[in-house]
């Protein structure tokens, strides 16, 4: 039977999980605050592999080739002396077609591109979009559940996933938990028109110059027109949430004393207001993010740090699941049962791996993960959320409902 699915959060998270839902047979309703794309949109990303196995699973895969570049491997430039040390790239990486869970290249993109991407083909399968629209809370009983909205609005469903971001409201009701974790590090980012610095470039579509502290990634994106960077560095500076908080070239060189000239150069040459910074924040892993109807996904059910440059990727992971889980359980409270005992382990996973990671980068011994790639959980990436088994649930007394 078709169930009335309501999605509160119209990022990667959310319209991966409105499209997989509605592939699923069910009619999708997603809530979303902004009037439209979201000001995170104003930013690269990375697709590790399982984000690009989830993108097929949708039925993406021609599109996000057509919107990104390849990553088979990333060149380390070395911080002090600026030489390339290190060519790293994910193993066992075979080529698209193959068998297996190494079978898609990561890519990069705009993320803006990956959104609009995701956000057409959420309108073209059907789904329903309500923008400018800010959901308060949640109500339930046992015949269904309804989106409280800011404007006094009440809008009625079967099941509510709240796919509402680190700060999410949804999250807020159910679990009640404190504020995210400050990590005592900043991420600085911008995206520098191509002709700007080209010449700086060395050849390089992609490096990471790595140090003891910090580490700064850049890639082009939009067709080699645009280079994205992002530092994630160590940092007493203070920085508010949100994607969108000015800082200024002299802040973030100042940051990076005793770098070598080939990055300053770079960010010397960043045009005044088109570079941000926001504080690197997660979440403690929980243990249950189900309650009857309502479910949690993305960062709001596991907000994780960047360094393994995967939260998007679990995010969409998420949706997936949640759309096989939809379509191999007919009872909407069971199939979230099976969605979460489907993804609280790799979502948990992942999330404190990246905080390990997170330890060792920030800790002063990043060089480290070259001389010792076990320090690397690189079984990270090699997950399917398309044909991985579901784990599914078994009766009516793990929904809480008699
Ligand atoms: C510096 C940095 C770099 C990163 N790089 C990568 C990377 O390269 N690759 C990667 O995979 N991940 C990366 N991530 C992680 C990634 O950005 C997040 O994990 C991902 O965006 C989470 O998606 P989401 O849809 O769950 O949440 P969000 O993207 O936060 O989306 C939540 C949506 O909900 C909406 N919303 C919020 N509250 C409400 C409400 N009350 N009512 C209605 N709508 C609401 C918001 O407007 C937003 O559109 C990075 C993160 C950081 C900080």
């Amino acid at each position: 039977m078709s169930e009335r699915i309501i999605i509160v959060g119209a990022g990667l998270g959310g319209l991966s999980a409105a499209l997989a839902v509605r592939q699923a047979g069910h009619d999708v309703l997603v809530i979303e605050r902004a009037s439209h794309f979201s000001d995170s949109a104003g930013a690269g990303i990375t697709i590790t592999a399982p984000g690009m196995a989830a993108m097929d699973a949708l039925g993406l895969r021609r599109q996000i080739h057509a919107a990104s570049a390849p990553a088979p491997s990333t060149p380390l430039i070395h911080y002090a002396t600026g030489e390339m040390f290190y060519n790293r790239a994910v193993p066992n990486l075979e080529d698209g077609e193959q068998e297996g869970p190494h079978r898609f290249i990561p890519r990069v993109t705009h993320r803006a591109d990956l959104h609009a991407l995701l956000n057409d083909a959420c309108l073209d399968a059907g789904v329903d979009i309500l923008t400018d629209a800010s959901v308060i809370g949640y109500e339930q009983d046992r015949g269904g559940v309804t989106a409280l909205l800011a404007d006094g609005r009440r809008l009625d469903g079967d099941v509510l996933i709240g796919a509402d971001g680190l700060r999410s409201k949804v999250r807020a009701q159910m679990i009640g938990d404190a504020e995210p974790n400050h990590t005592g590090a900043v991420a600085w980012r911008a995206l520098v028109p191509v002709e700007l610095v080209e010449d700086l470039l060395g050849g390089m579509d992609i490096a990471i110059h790595f140090g003891p502290t910090a580490h700064f990634m850049r890639y082009l994106v939009r067709n080699r027109t645009m280079l994205n960077c992002v530092g994630l560095v160590r940092t007493d500076a203070q920085a508010r949430d949100g994607w969108a908080t000015p800082s200024t070239v002299e802040e973030l060189t100042g940051e990076l004393a005793g770098w070598h000239h080939g990055l300053i150069d770079i960010i010397e040459r960043i045009p005044e207001g088109m570079l941000f910074k926001w504080p690197l924040l997660d979440r403690d892993p929980l243990d249950n993010w189900v309650d009857g109807r309502v479910a949690l996904l993305g960062d709001a059910a596991h907000a994780m740090l960047p360094y393994y440059g995967i939260g998007a990727t679990i995010a969409m992971e998420d949706g997936v699941v949640l759309g096989r889980a939809m379509a191999l359980e007919p009872d909407p409270l069971l199939a979230l049962q099976t969605y979460q005992r489907s993804r609280l382990l790799r979502a948990n996973s992942a999330l404190l791996a990246s905080r390990r990671l997170g330890e060792i980068y920030m800790g002063g011994s990043a060089l480290d993960v070259i001389t010792q790639p076990a320090l690397m959980d690189w079984n990270i990436y090699a997950y399917d959320p398309g044909t991985v088994p579901l784990v599914q649930a078994g009766s009516h007394a793990e929904t809480g409902e008699v």
